[in-house]
């Protein structure tokens, strides 16, 4: 890897194989003075307090602003070093992480005479924040390379090096301040953005629609095939239930109710009435899951006797089950939103569990003759279960209750559920089957299924790949599905710098062809 560095331009450029990255370079002298407070506007919006004016002299600015200061480079680049004084050159600043675990994935550093690696980066206001926000126990933050922190003396034993902002700044604090009030800071920056980015603009709306369609049936396909592959062992019906409990697991306890899916004979069968058989499969499920409190909590609220209830049907059955408990460990509970935690869903899938079979009802609404505007609304009344007397009211078995009864199936977890389990699990079986206009319709319903919610991966891909194109770009949960096909097949093939990626060399032929006119009949085929 080399960097050259423009005088005239103030850009620095790092070679990497045939790529190369080029962010703003700024020097250790000012280049001239810019006046940012010149007009009444200007003077407004900090007086008003909308944009905060930080002092110079402030201990403690908002990790916001220092995450905002990293991302951008806002530094003297040139005189970068850890607190044991090795010079730090930064290559990519990584990609800032909305989610848990380190602030910056897959940046590319280069510490003292190492070879440049790629790794997070951590920014914290001081260095003890590493063992203070527990990062030390976290193995999400195992790939750290570079702790940046704003000041601090002192070296934290076994945690990655240490780089002081303060001292490197390009700005004083309060001009920083104020340009994290405006645009440039909330940005992605340009620089940062793939090299498929500008060919990928270049297509007309109809042509990126189309290759992300085309992206998409791969990853229909393969997912067909995963289902297809499964039932092979274990039968249609209990690949779909697998599917269902990893969709309910996504996306951090994918593998735990993987596992629950698995122990499906052991907990499947309950006698007695409706609430009875409930009850027990509840208790079966959070008992296998590991994920019941050991002692009952005392007191005689909602929550406890619900729990006692569980409790009294889980202790029958706990010896005999007890090799298959799964440990508390394989969950990860930490940061997650109260609607994606494993309890709720375990009641979902317990509810599901009961009655006439779902993989039944699945292949009836498969066979119905639906409008395109009744698909998502049709799917979650076939999936959708009756009100629970505990589950409705509440995310977790430790949250208070609800004011008013909440869906245990919401839209959100609908369409993932629909792209990624139920559309490819039917579409799989009629392609055995053979029956390719059943076939078609499926694909049909893919096509035209409705966007799901906006998520991080999905706003980085739109940065990295589409500069920052609004949502509305993508029509359709096909067509974020098919940008999530690019990231895997090219963004996850190579780095930060894009190296060797295949992707703009193929727009740039997919540019030349014909649009595809098979794939959009198929997905144009109108309802049974
Ligand atoms: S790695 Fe490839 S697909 Fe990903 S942003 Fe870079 S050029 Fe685009």
């Amino acid at each position: 890897m080399e960097c050259l560095t423009d005088e005239t331009s103030n850009k620095l450029t790092v070679f990497r194989g045939k790529s190369h990255l080029t962010l703003l370079h700024v020097s250790g002298t000012t280049l001239s003075k810019v006046t940012i407070l010149d007009s009444f506007y200007a003077q407004y919006r900090v007086q008003s307090g909308a944009v905060p004016r930080l002092r110079d002299d402030m201990d403690s600015p908002p990790e916001r602003l220092l995450q905002a200061i990293w991302q951008h480079q806002r530094l003297l680049r040139e005189r970068l070093q850890t607190l044991d004084g090795r010079p730090v050159r930064v290559l990519h600043p990584g990609f800032h992480n909305l989610e848990g675990g380190p602030d910056f994935r897959s940046a590319v550093v280069q510490l003292g005479d190492d070879s440049p690696k790629t790794g997070d980066v951590e920014v914290d206001l001081r260095a003890n924040g590493w063992h203070v926000h527990g990062h030390d126990r976290n193995p999400a933050f195992a790939n750290v390379l570079l702790h940046v922190i704003w000041e601090g003396e002192n070296l934290v034993a076994g945690a990655p090096p240490l780089m002081l902002l303060r001292p490197v700044l390009d700005a004083p604090l309060g001009e920083l301040s104020l340009w994290l009030g405006g645009e440039a800071a909330q940005g992605f920056p340009e620089e940062l953005r793939g090299r498929c980015c500008a060919p990928l603009r270049r297509l007309s709306n109809p042509k990126l629609v189309d290759l992300l369609h085309q992206a998409a049936a791969v990853r229909l396909r393969s997912k067909g095939a995963q289902f297809q592959a499964r039932a092979r062992q274990v039968g249609w019906e209990q690949s779909l239930w697998e599917g269902l409990f990893r969709a309910l697991g996504y996306k951090h306890n994918v593998w735990p109710m993987q596992r629950l899916a698995e122990l499906r004979a052991v907990w499947n069968h309950a006698p007695g009435e409706f609430d009875t058989r409930q009850l027990l499969l509840q208790a079966r499920l959070l008992g296998l899951s590991g994920l019941l409190p050991a002692e009952l909590p005392r007191g005689s609220s909602g929550t406890n006797s619900y729990l006692r209830q569980v409790w009294d049907q889980w202790w029958r059955e706990q010896d005999a089950l007890a090799d298959k408990i799964l440990p508390r460990a394989v969950w990860r509970l930490h940061g997650i939103r109260p609607a994606n935690h494993p309890h709720r869903r375990l009641a979902l899938a317990a509810a599901w569990s009961d009655g006439a079979s779902l993989a039944g009802k699945i292949q009836a609404w498969c066979s119905r003759e639906l409008a395109d505007a009744h698909l998502a609304a049709s799917l979650l009344e076939t999936l959708e279960v009756e009100q629970d007397p505990f589950w409705s009211w509440h995310w977790t078995l430790q949250s208070a209750a609800f004011k008013n009864p909440m869906p245990l199936l919401g839209e959100t977890r609908l369409t993932d559920i629909a792209i990624n389990v139920v559309l490819p699990w039917l579409w799989i079986r009629v392609a055995e089957g053979k029956n390719e206009k059943m076939q078609q319709q499926i694909e049909h319903r893919y096509f035209t299924w409705p966007a799901a919610q906006d998520n991080s991966v999905l706003r980085l891909a739109r940065q990295r790949l589409l500069g920052g194109a609004s949502p509305r770009l993508l029509p359709g949960a096909a067509a974020q599905q098919g940008l999530l096909q690019l990231v895997r097949d090219f963004c996850d093939h190579s780095n930060s710098v894009c190296d060797a990626c295949k992707l703009p060399p193929l727009v740039a032929e997919f540019s030349k062809a014909e649009f595809s006119s098979a794939l959009a009949e198929r997905q144009a085929v109108a309802p049974l």
